[in-house]
């Protein structure tokens, strides 16, 4: 699939960009052109709409790559206060919106550099907004006001464009009120310590491809959990207690956080009787019998493929063996897993830790595999164990599941072919963490990253080809909303490789089921 993605972003063979800042008042301008350190044009465009509409019919033919417009505001949210500063998702006057793509990068950066930040739409307006009409604007979506940037932004025509607002006064502290003086210092100090981001997106600007790793994203063990914990919501009404994140992503528990699901850590959080979902990574034998013997209503939402290594624990277990799990400690898989004959197995998490097995009987020995592991290191610790147990029975089939063995095998591929890979997918994503790896082992950088926010401008510069997937937990949205943030540093051509298609789908467990 080859599909040019073209919100904000510039035409292919657009040359690495020029920055041009667009600031009402000399006082903004000057406070641009400190930060940015001459890496762009700083023009001074007047005070208020008619100027900025005049300023804008000029801007419409000028040469510059990019287009920044940046000054001070009023804050419309009580959650602001003078000195924080807001990145334009959009800008509108109420008849032409202009979509900023790079928000997200750009809101990013500016947390990293220690500012206080927030991302969302801007509104342009004709006169400075009292108290009412203030939370008239608030309520329509805009989290700052200004009298320029909708006119000035909308000149960029197809490319890429930014609006930066340093907030002078708020809802608290109105323009009238006494401390604006100081307010619009501290708006104008932000500006300035915000202009070098400025620099860094210009630097990282230009035309890019996007080689899409396909798979990617959900697997069905993921979609199978996720559809269990929002039947639970439907059927029995929020509160839901979920015991650990149902699976390993930010955005998938703040979301169902917001529909009625509580997150906690053990069963002892959960009041009596109520109702408790297991997450996908399973829980061991000990957790089920506390659950019953608390009389709480369990549905459990382990991965049909986690508990099959659990039930060859059993059976390993039960037959006499010492069962070696390949893993990694203290991962919530693992801790179900181990719960399951604890006597009877013991934790590889390296090739050197083999040494440390020391079976009543060596020709009893076996091993299992953690699902997200990488193949190829999982492999290693495997040959290891073989080698001094040469009789060492494996699992009856691959422990590592086809989700995690089917995106890394498409990262690989794609790594080869990129400057730079990124992995969407959240911090304790084992399978997610092991994507950044496999890239690593291909000879590419890679980072793994929550969503665009995370992703620093320094990483870019230069890089031409960028190889993207998301972890079995990551939402598909995710992924958009990467490729349409990255837009807002040029065009970006988008090529999806797949190495294969899955057609994979588990059983939903009978007590979520329409009888
Ligand atoms: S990554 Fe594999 S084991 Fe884990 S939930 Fe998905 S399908 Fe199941």
């Amino acid at each position: 699939m080859t599909a040019p993605v073209t919100p904000a972003g510039g035409p292919p063979d657009q040359a690495r960009a020029s920055l041009l800042v667009c600031s009402p008042l000399r006082l903004e301008a000057m406070a641009v052109r400190r930060g940015l350190g001459g890496a762009g044009q700083v023009r001074v465009t007047g005070y208020g709409p008619a100027r900025s509409r005049r300023q804008a019919a000029v801007l419409a033919d000028d040469g510059f790559g990019l287009l920044a417009v940046a000054g001070v505001g009023g804050g419309l949210t009580d959650d602001l206060t003078p000195g924080d500063l807001v990145v334009g998702t959009e800008v509108s006057d109420g008849s032409t919106t202009t979509r900023c793509s790079v928000a997200p990068l750009l809101a990013g950066e500016l947390r990293r550099a220690g500012l206080r930040v927030k991302a969302g739409p801007v509104i342009t307006v004709d006169r400075l907004t009292g108290g009412p009409s203030r939370r008239q604007l608030a309520d329509g979506g805009a989290v700052v006001a200004d009298m320029e940037s909708a006119p000035l932004a909308a000149a960029a025509g197809e490319r890429p464009v930014a609006v930066l607002r340093a907030v002078s006064d708020t809802p608290a502290r109105p323009l009238l009120h006494p401390g604006i003086v100081t307010g619009g210092l501290a708006a104008l100090r932000s500006l300035r310590a915000a202009s070098p981001v400025l620099a860094r997106w210009a630097a990282a600007a230009g035309p890019r491809r996007v080689l899409l790793a396909g798979p990617r994203s959900f697997c069905a063990g993921v979609e199978r959990a996720i559809e269990i914990v929002e039947k639970v919501l439907d059927q029995r009404g929020a509160p839901v207690y979920v015991r650990k994140q149902i699976v390993h992503n930010t955005h998938v528990v703040a979301d169902l956080e917001r529909r009625g699901a509580v997150f906690v850590d053990e069963l002892s959080e959960v009041p009596d009787g109520a109702c408790v979902v297991f997450s996908a990574h399973g829980v061991s034998p000990e957790v089920r019998a506390e659950a019953a013997r608390r009389g709480l209503d369990a549905v459990d939402a382990t991965c049909p493929l986690v508990a099959k290594v659990h039930a060859e624990a059993r059976r390993f277990a039960a037959d006499g063996y010492l069962v070696a799990l390949i893993g990694h400690a203290g991962h919530e898989e693992v801790e179900g897993t181990l719960g399951e004959a604890p006597e009877s197995m013991a934790l590889l998490q390296t090739a050197e830790d083999v040494a440390s097995l020391r079976p009543a009987d060596p020709g009893k020995v076996a091993y299992l595999m953690q699902t997200t592991l990488a193949v190829d290191e999982a492999a290693g610790v495997s040959a290891a164990l073989r080698d001094r147990f040469p009789t060492a029975r494996a699992p009856g089939s691959d422990d590592i599941c086809y989700a995690t063995t089917n995106r890394q095998q498409a990262i690989r591929a794609v790594a080869a072919d990129s400057d730079l890979v990124l992995v969407a997918g959240s911090a304790n994503s084992s399978n997610s963490v092991r994507l950044v790896e496999t890239a690593e082992r291909a000879g590419t950088p890679a980072h793994l990253i929550d969503g665009p926010s995370d992703i620093q401008l320094g990483w870019l510069e230069g890089v031409s080809t960028i190889g993207l997937t998301a972890g079995a937990s990551a939402p598909p949205a995710v992924v958009d909303d990467i490729i349409a943030a990255l837009s807002g540093l040029g065009s970006v051509e988008v090529t999806e490789r797949v190495i294969t298609t899955e057609n994979i789908r588990f059983s939903l467990p009978k007590e979520v089921r329409a009888p």
